[in-house]
């Protein structure tokens, strides 16, 4: 799992963010709130999905249920990553449910110890997703994973700022927020 540089959902540049991290995010970001367009709305859109990022290889097909636990995986991953923007430490709802059905067992090579799926296809997909963020917990990441403030937008982002105080994604929305704030004074001034 490299640094993702491809494309947004559709067509926005996708920015750097640590390997790991980037594979969550961009899973979030299937759900784009402010275009509406979601790809997790069938099975095939999952199956897509996983192939084109490299999460799925041959055949295999998503089936319903795969569907619908990925849903559910993706729901508890965003609500994660409302808390870290709001600085709220109290569990998710149905985290730990979510994260329990995926199946990854300790596997131990001369690279030491790490979690691997323990299952083939869409569940493997699911675990790797899963894992990610257990890497992202693992090396310091993980709360650097935001959604952004803007109510239209809701895009996952990476906080890469020092104090890990970003509010906004990379999509100009702190910029769009400022010069609105600034018209309504200028407005309430005049
Ligand atoms: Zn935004």
């Amino acid at each position: 799992m490299a640094d993702v540089v491809i494309s947004r959902f559709p067509d926005l540049p996708r920015p750097d963010a640590p390997g790991p991290i980037a594979v969550v995010r961009d899973f979030v970001n299937t759900d784009d709130r402010e275009t509406g367009v979601d790809r997790l709305v069938t099975a095939a859109g999952l199956t897509a999905y996983l192939q084109e990022e490299g999460l799925l290889q041959g055949s295999v097909r998503a089936s319903r249920r795969d569907l619908d636990q990925a849903l559910e995986l993706r729901a508890v991953l965003r609500a994660a990553l409302v808390a870290h923007h709001d600085g709220r430490s109290d569990p998710i709802t149905g985290l730990g449910a979510a994260v329990e059905r995926l199946e990854v067992h300790l596997t131990w090579s001369e690279d030491g110890p790490r979690l691997e799926p323990r299952r083939p296809g869409v569940q493997a997909a699911l675990a790797r997703i899963g894992i990610a963020a257990h890497e992202a917990a693992r090396d310091g990441t993980w709360p650097r994973l935001k959604i952004c403030s803007s109510d239209a937008c809701e895009w996952a982002y990476f906080d890469h700022s020092k104090n890990q105080s970003r509010r906004w994604c990379e999509y100009g929305c702190g910029n769009r927020a400022k010069s609105r704030a600034l018209r309504a004074r200028r407005r309430a001034a005049t």
